[in-house]
Formats: structure tokens, sequence, C-alpha cells
């Protein structure tokens, strides 16, 4: 590979993170454009990096673009939502269960401090910090479990999971789960993966369950099921 390449893939890469980091953080809204010109001047980047990285985010689902109308932050239907929740459950239900007790003392550090701006973020009911820190929580535990690959599928679903909780969350604040969060990490320094991986899927059916995802769509579904079952 060469130096050129490296130094190019980077800054995509640098573009990439600073847009998704933004939709993880509800700056940018489902649906809202993504004007090329407006992220060359704010990130400093060149337009064929920009590009590419719009390209890339839409190889993600993070980003819808249409022609003639450009890129526009990706609007994840219903179905699209229950499936990440479907995909979610399996991944960090591996995660999870591949964590020892010696991975929990070796990021003891980090996993305390996330804790505590986990309730700090919670105290002060800033809807944007406690978004990133419950977000923050899973991607440590991707960290942590030391498996490149699954942490890889799950940013990549946490960012999808960002905009289905901007587009159909119930609630404007976020409830704390520093509790469900404590209790994952309880059982995992305990040894106890199965009870770990148990109230993680409880956690994540939770959030789920938050989520208004009662659209046309769903009702189609039921409406041709009623017609069929005569
Ligand atoms: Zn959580």
């Amino acid at each position: 590979m060469s130096k050129v390449a490296t130094a190019k893939q980077k800054e995509v890469q640098r573009i990439v993170d600073a847009l998704s980091i933004a939709i993880a953080q509800h700056r940018l809204k489902p649906g809202m454009r993504l004007v090329e010109a407006q992220i060359v001047e704010v990130l400093k980047a060149n337009r064929n990096h920009v590009q590419a990285a719009l390209q890339r985010m839409a190889l993600l689902h993070i980003v819808t673009i249409e022609p003639n109308r450009g890129a526009m932050v990706a609007q994840p239907e219903a179905r699209e939502a229950r499936e990440i929740f479907t995909a979610r459950r399996a991944i960090e239900s591996a995660i999870v269960g591949s964590i020892t007790p010696a991975d929990i003392a070796r990021y003891r550090d980090d996993i305390d401090a996330q804790q505590d701006a986990e309730k700090r973020a919670a105290t002060r009911e800033d809807r944007r910090d406690i978004v990133r820190e419950l977000s923050h929580f899973h991607l440590l535990l991707g960290t942590v479990s030391g498996n490149k690959v699954l942490s890889e599928i799950l940013s990549n679903l946490m960012v999808r999971s960002s905009l289905i909780v901007a587009l159909y969350q119930r609630n404007d604040i976020p409830s704390c789960q520093c509790a469900e969060h404590g209790a994952i990490i309880e059982a995992l320094d305990a040894g106890d993966p199965a009870r770990a991986q148990a109230i993680m899927i409880d956690h994540l059916n939770e959030l789920e369950q938050q989520l208004d995802l009662n659209d046309s769509a769903f009702d189609d579904l039921n409406l041709h099921q009623a017609l069929l079952a005569d």
C-alpha cells in the first residue's frame, strides 16, 4: 500500500468519524441534507475525500445518496430499526459472553470512569451527553472483549441505533441505564458471563420497547394477514 493511499484513507476516515459522531450525538438528524461544500469548509477537507466519506457511509447505511439531490442522513424504517436491535442482541451477547474477569481487571479504570460519566450525564439531564455516554458503554464492552471484528460491527450498529433513537424514541430524555450497565459489569467481574448476557438481552429489549415502531408497514402486514386469515 502506497503512502499516498494511506494518507487519503486516514483523511476519509477522519471525515467519516466526524460525521458519525455528530449523528450519534443527534447534532445531525435523520433526513438532514449533507451539503458537500459545507462539509469541505467546516472540516477543512478536500472535496474528493468528502465524497469518498459519504460513499462509504452510504454503504454502511448511515447516509442515503439520491441522484440529483445529494447526500442526507439516513432515515431507517421501523422494520430496519427492529432488525438492528436483533443484530445488537446477537453481537452484544457474543461480546459480553467472551469477557473474562481478567479483561475487566485490565480495563478497570476505563470502566470506572465510564460509569462515573454516565451518572454525571444523567444528573445534568443533558440529552446529548446522556445519549453519548450510554452509547459509549456498549462500545467500551466491545473494546474490553478484545474482538476487533465484533467491535467494528457494533460501531456501525451503534451509529444506526442513534438514528433510530432520534426518529422513534418516545421520551425526550433517555432514562438512566446506569443500574443495568452496572449489573452487567458486576456479573462479568464475578465470572458469570451467562448472567451478563441475560441482563444485556433484557436491557436491549427494554431499549427497543422505548421506541414507537408501529409504523404503517407493520399495519399493512396486519391488514394483509387479516384478509388472508379467513
Ligand atoms: Zn445501555
